[in-house]
């Protein structure tokens, strides 16, 4: 087997800086600070980078590598598939045997009639596909003026043109408009922020929910399509929604007879303990995309996966959706995802994440609430959130720059050999599946002294 290419670190950040662009990055600080981190190595939840540091990898890649790093059974799935049939398209009625096999499994997963699976490449298309289903589901069923998507502020849903008009994240409304029209955001079920001194958790709860009732009023029910959202809003800041909130949000779209769509793109493949975010919640959507965990980051593949009465209503209109992508259903990056799902059900994570480690990750994290700097903790499986604030007790914080305390906190960790990610003031962590007690241990060690290390240079 060939191993690796090497490369030297010092050119890479140059050649990083004079060619590279990276994704959802701020390039000036690209070029002022060097160059990227060159990360080389990963093994179980650990990566290394180009200078031989090991960092804990808090954040699973991004969100994805569910089954950690280093799975030779993955690369040997994907080198037995690109030795028999790397690549055929599955666009006019052919498709190679991992695709089908996914498809099957992916539905299976699922379970009810969620039994149908179309495939993308990256969260962001799992999405855009989503949304021309819904759209398409109403003018095949003769009221295409359904076309009205209602979402949550803050929530993200991808970077295409598509992902950014479902999504509600103002920073990215900001560039590059004007987005698709007809997607309405409503307030986000984010208690830590919005909920007021006088609303217990069932009152915000319902105060959530009736905001997208209250939109679905304003803009006329028979003009919406769908009310869509992430069970947890994960890039978002982790955003655990109140309890009984999914299920009067599905309560509303049966009562107006609207679909509903989840977004599991984090969420999915065990992150909160089920294989889905919408059966930790009990809710039955009609439409769901998914992707990272899908996959474990191994390879790109994303899918979105209909419920019966959807197909059955685009079969009945008997043309054909115009709609996919050249890559849909790769047969390469099907058998690395079907390797991954060998893994996660072999090794029982989705339980282990539901009975053992997310719990266990959940009073790591409570033992930092003492923590002066510490605004509230909150996890659900391995999502977990710590909130830091300027004043205990409040959820006021520092300066008047958000995000300042976050990421001075967030770059300790790294410094110290864990790699979260900062959202302003809320650190967010979502290891593999994988993570050990010991590894979870080290998670809160870390952060602790971050937290003390950083302290004096806030107030
Ligand atoms: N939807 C959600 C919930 C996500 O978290 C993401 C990415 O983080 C996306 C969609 C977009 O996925 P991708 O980056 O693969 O396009």
């Amino acid at each position: 087997m060939r191993s690796a290419p090497s490369y030297d670190n010092a050119d890479l950040r140059r050649l990083d800086v004079a060619h590279h662009l990276p994704p959802q990055q701020d390039w000036a600080l690209q070029k002022n600070s060097g160059g990227s981190r060159i990360i080389v190595k990963g093994e179980d939840s650990t990566i290394w980078d180009a200078e031989g540091n090991a960092i804990l990898d808090a954040m699973a890649g991004l969100w994805c590598v569910q089954v950690g790093y280093g799975r030779r059974e993955m690369a040997e799935a994907a080198f037995a598939q690109m030795s028999e049939l790397p690549f055929y398209n599955s666009f006019f009625r052919t498709a190679a045997p991992p695709t089908i096999a996914l498809a099957s499994r992916i539905a299976g997963l699922l379970g009810g009639s969620l039994q149908h699976v179309f495939f993308n490449n990256s969260g962001s298309e799992a999405v855009d596909t989503l949304v021309r289903t819904a759209r398409y589901y109403w003018q095949a069923r003769g009221e295409p003026q359904r076309s009205v998507i209602i979402g949550r502020k803050n929530g993200y849903h991808g970077s295409t043109i598509g992902g950014v008009s479902m999504g509600g994240m103002v920073s990215m409304h900001n560039q590059g408009g004007p987005w698709v029209p007809d997607h309405e955001h409503v307030m986000q079920p984010y208690s830590f922020e919005e909920q007021r001194p006088d609303e217990d958790e069932d009152m915000f709860a319902e105060r959530a929910a009736r905001a997208i009732e209250d939109k679905l009023l304003e803009v006329g029910p028979e003009r919406v399509a769908m009310i869509f959202g992430e069970p947890v809003q994960g890039a978002g800041g982790v955003i655990i929604p109140p309890r009984g909130y999914w299920s009067r949000v599905e309560e509303i779209a049966r009562k107006y007879g609207v679909l509903l769509g989840c977004d599991e793109v984090i969420c999915g493949y065990g992150r909160l303990g089920e294989w889905f975010g919408f059966q930790h919640f009990g809710v039955k959507p009609d439409l769901v995309s998914m992707a990272k965990g899908l996959s474990s980051g191994y390879l790109p593949i994303s899918a979105t996966a209909m419920a019966d009465h959807v197909v059955e209503t685009i079969r009945e209109a008997n043309a054909p959706f115009v709609h996919g992508y050249t890559y849909s259903g790769h047969p390469t990056s099907a058998a690395v995802a079907l390797a991954n799902i060998d893994i996660i059900e072999r090794e029982g994570l989705v339980d282990r994440t539901k009975n053992d480690t997310g719990p266990y990750l959940a009073k790591a994290l409570q033992s930092l609430a003492d923590h002066p700097l510490v605004g509230e903790v909150r996890s659900l499986g391995l999502l977990g959130a710590i909130e830091i604030v300027s004043e205990k007790g409040t959820s006021s914080r520092f300066g008047n720059k958000p995000g300042l305390a976050g990421a001075m906190i967030r770059d300790a960790c790294i410094e110290r050999g864990l790699m979260l990610r900062a959202v302003k003031d809320t650190l967010v962590m979502s290891p593999p599946l994988v993570i050990t007690h010991d590894e979870i241990d080290r998670i809160a060690m870390i952060v602790r002294e971050s937290l003390d290390a950083c302290e004096p240079a806030l107030r």
